[in-house]
């Protein structure tokens, strides 16, 4: 492809558009060659916005209770072999103020879908959040609700949403989920959540059980229609208490070569390199961002329950306190030429109110 291959990636960014075969060209068929032309092209693009900076996300895992029952996630409902935990508020702001003194300006409340955590509860811990740290953003990513429970989070303060689609073609959704989730709802939480002025991450796993190429180019599709502020994307890694511990794991590189792609059509997207991309890849954070990049997640939850949160095999940080794990990354990034800055990191199009 050589000269038309640089043409291809100049035609996508201009228009915001790939087609089916060239996506699968990308996925499956590049030369080493085009794949370094690939991640300079999108890692340019990246600098064009962002600069060489990397935002942090400080994860707070805070429930592994879950009510469903997802075929790939260690913490379904099924698994009984989980020992399960939920953090206390005041749990939950510490280690918010631990993230704060480390520099972290944006907080993630992620979970299972955990009925404990009524829209009260969670109301009242997003509440305490933003008064004890004003200059803060508040992410939750806790699933499927209601319109009325998401107004309800937004009103409280809560600034972003993530829930990655996971996938948009409704087959294969079936195919990851049981009857009782669809992806036409979970679509439409996504578009609420807009509606409503959150910032919303939506994305998918990469090498999911049955994925197609296809499937990929709907997703693209799907996201060029929601505009995300954030898309979330990280290699299927199988788990062993789970109807999926069997599949294949998606491949770094794919994942990899994805995030580029992303970049490519949508230049200002917030897009992080994930721990289960550190997961398949113990320099996958470092080579995501080189490919276009320019978030990433360290965990900020408690030690103690760490291990207790695996969503797949092989979990990396998960023996770590949260000032290792920031020192770590910090370090990593430096190592790249990379700096990361203590900022909420807002889409940069992004005005709330
Ligand atoms: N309950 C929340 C949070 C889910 S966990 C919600 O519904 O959004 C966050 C993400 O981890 C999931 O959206 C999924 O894409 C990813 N994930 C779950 N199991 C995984 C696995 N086995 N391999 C890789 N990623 C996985």
């Amino acid at each position: 492809m050589d000269g038309a291959f640089e043409e291809r990636l100049k035609d996508m960014q201009v228009t915001g558009k790939i087609t089916k075969d060239f996506l699968d060209y990308i996925l499956h068929g590049m030369s080493a060659e085009e794949r370094e032309t690939l991640y300079k092209t999108a890692r340019e693009t990246s600098q064009e916005t962002f600069g060489k900076t990397v935002y942090l996300r400080g994860l707070i895992e805070f429930t592994n209770y879950c009510r469903n029952d997802c075929y790939y996630c260690g913490i379904r409902c099924g698994n009984r072999n989980v020992s399960r935990y939920r953090l206390t508020e005041e749990q939950i702001l510490n280690c918010c103020d631990k993230g704060a003194e480390l520099g972290f300006r944006t907080f993630v409340l992620q979970g299972g879908e955990d009925p404990y955590y009524t829209d009260d509860r969670i109301c009242g811990i997003v509440r305490a959040i933003k008064q004890a740290h004003p200059d803060c953003a508040v992410t939750l990513s806790i699933g499927e609700k209601e319109y009325e429970s998401y107004q309800r989070f937004y009103d409280a303060g809560a600034d972003r949403y993530l829930l990655r689609h996971e996938t948009a073609n409704e087959e294969h959704y079936a195919m990851l989920h049981p009857e009782n989730l669809s992806g036409a709802h979970r679509k439409q939480c996504l578009r609420d959540l807009k509606k409503i002025g959150f910032q919303v991450g939506c994305g998918i796993m990469v090498g999911s059980p049955y994925q197609t190429t296809g499937h990929i180019y709907e997703d693209i599709i799907f996201m060029q229609e929601l505009q995300p502020h954030m898309i979330g994307i990280g290699p299927f890694l199988a788990h062993k208490a789970t109807p999926f511990k069997d599949e294949k794991d998606g491949s770094a590189e794919q994942t990899i070569a994805l995030l580029a792609v992303l970049r490519l059509l949508f230049p200002k997207v917030l897009l992080p390199a994930t721990t289960a991309l550190g997961t398949a890849d113990a320099l996958g954070r470092e080579k995501g961002i080189l490919a276009g990049a320019n978030v990433i997640m360290p965990n900020l939850s408690p030690s103690d329950v760490r291990d207790k949160y695996l969503l797949y095999d092989g979990k990396i940080c998960t023996g770590e306190e949260a000032a290792e794990c920031n020192a770590c990354l910090r370090a990593r990034m430096e190592r790249i030429g990379y700096k990361v800055v203590s900022d909420r990191g807002d889409h940069p199009d992004f005005m709330k109110g």
